[in-house]
């Protein structure tokens, strides 16, 4: 008889490599979609994830005007850069390098991401994370973080660690959490930098789901040290533990987990509710100015 239990512990191996795909959004940003596109359509609860990075201002400048969201969160972590948020409700917030924006759409919001520079680099993520059906139209709500808020932790060896959401544990047990706050997939969310040559080992709750994205160097994962270059993004099988290690290069990646929510997930664009009729509600409500 198969042991539940023995499933779940252990080490975490990775179960699918994915390259992003290029592609475009809003009024022509050029984009990386790695979840969300035709390779990986979703990973229960992660129903997208963009990296955008460019120099050019030409792969960004337009932005991203006015657009609707319902059903579900948009995390977005900047790296470098600067972005201004608004919306239809007269909030407003600056996305400036290190910080992190984790907006629960909820019923609907209609708001504009727009780069606040007309030259240097723009670097980042966007990460949607779905809502259960019972929260789902709750109000919406915004958690705008700035950087000097989200911890840094340092480990032994030079690895570093942003702790964005969940807890990071320490050697010795010291807890450091993370800012974001009441999110119903009880998320965790590292930026995590080694050296060339370190190793990173976490606690996971074994049976969230669960990946990393490398982007920069590159990284073996598990025991069975498969490797995962920058622009991959592994997908992990259960278990409780996460064993990272750069081996030749200073690398740098994201690990993001979340419980998974197991319910229909019916997309349309910028919605993403249960069923069709609640989609074509949504389309509907938008379109009438109901909307928020
Ligand atoms: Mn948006």
């Amino acid at each position: 008889m198969k042991n539940l239990h023995q499933t779940t512990t252990g080490t975490r191996e990775v179960t699918q490599l994915v390259r992003g795909q290029a592609t475009s959004d809003g009024d022509g940003v050029k984009l990386t979609r790695v979840i969300g596109g035709r390779t990986l359509t979703d990973l229960d609860p992660f129903l997208l994830l963009d990296e955008f990075g460019s120099d050019q201002s030409a792969d960004y400048i337009g932005g991203f005007p006015s657009h609707p969201h319902r059903g579900f969160e948009t995390v977005t972590y900047m790296l470098e850069g600067r972005m201004r948020h608004r919306d239809n409700q007269g909030n407003e917030g600056l996305l400036v390098p290190g910080s992190v924006q984790w907006m629960t759409a909820g019923h609907g919001i209609i708001h504009s991401e727009m780069p606040e520079q007309e030259e240097g680099r723009m670097r980042g993520f966007q990460l949607w994370v779905n809502l259960p059906a019972k929260d789902k139209m709750t109000a919406p709500r915004y958690q705008d973080i700035a950087p000097e808020r989200i911890p840094l932790v340092e480990e032994a060896g030079g690895v570093q660690v942003r702790v964005i959401a969940g807890t990071h544990v320490g050697a010795g047990g010291t807890e450091t959490r993370g800012p974001v706050e009441g999110v119903a997939i009880e998320p965790l969310y590292f930026d995590v930098s080694l050296p060339a040559g370190a190793s990173f080992e976490h606690a996971l709750p074994a049976d969230h789901s669960a990946f990393v994205y490398v982007f920069e160097g590159q990284l073996k994962l598990g025991e069975r040290a498969s490797e995962a270059v920058r622009g991959d993004l592994a997908v992990l099988a259960s278990g409780d533990r996460l064993l990272a290690k750069a081996d030749v290069a200073p690398t740098r990646f994201i690990l993001v987990a979340g419980r998974p929510l197991r319910e229909p997930v019916v997309k349309y664009g910028p919605f993403v509710m249960n069923t069709r009729a609640q989609i074509i509600q949504a389309v509907d409500d938008y379109s009438s100015g109901r909307f928020a």
